[in-house]
C-alpha cells in the first residue's frame, strides 16, 4: 500500500486550507457533502487521522477511532433525516473499486430508491 499522502485533497479539508460544505464533525471524523453529488444525498464521512483506505483504517486504527467514526457515519444518517427511507455506506479501496482520494472516506448515499447493489461492468 502506498504511503499516506499529505497533499491529498480530504487532508486539505482537514487543515482548513480548502472548504467544504459542513454536515458534521467529531473528535473522531468528518462528515461533509460530496461535491460531485451521485445521489440526492451524497455526504463523505473521513477519519481525522491519517489512514490511506479501509485497508489501513481497518488494520491500523484504534478502537476509539474505530468506533468513533462509525458513531459519526451514524450520526451523519440521523442529521440527514435518512434513518428510516434508508441510505447506503460504501468505501472504495484501491484500483478496481477506482479510488481517488488517497484518505479512508465512507460514501453516505439516500433520498432516492437507490436500486439494488452495483451495475454489471459496461460490454
Ligand atoms: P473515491 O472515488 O471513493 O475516492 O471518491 C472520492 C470522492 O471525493 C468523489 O465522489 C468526489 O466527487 C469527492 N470529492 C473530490 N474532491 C472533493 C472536494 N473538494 N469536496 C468534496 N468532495 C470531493
Amino acid at each position: 500500500m502506498a504511503a499516506y499522502d499529505e497533499n491529498n485533497i480530504f487532508a486539505k479539508i482537514l487543515r482548513g486550507e480548502i472548504p467544504c460544505k459542513k454536515l458534521l464533525e467529531t473528535e473522531q471524523a468528518l462528515a461533509f457533502h460530496d461535491i460531485a453529488p451521485q445521489a440526492p444525498v451524497h455526504v463523505l464521512v473521513i477519519p481525522k487521522g491519517a489512514y490511506v483506505s479501509s485497508a489501513d483504517f481497518f488494520a491500523r486504527a484504534g478502537d476509539a477511532e474505530i468506533a468513533g467514526f462509525c458513531r459519526a457515519v451514524a450520526q451523519a444518517a440521523e442529521q440527514l433525516g435518512v434513518v428510516e427511507s434508508g441510505y447506503r455506506i460504501l468505501a472504495n479501496h484501491g484500483p478496481d473499486a477506482h479510488q481517488e482520494v488517497p484518505h479512508f472516506h465512507v460514501h453516505l448515499f439516500a433520498g432516492r430508491d437507490l436500486g439494488r447493489m452495483i451495475k454489471p461492468p459496461e460490454k
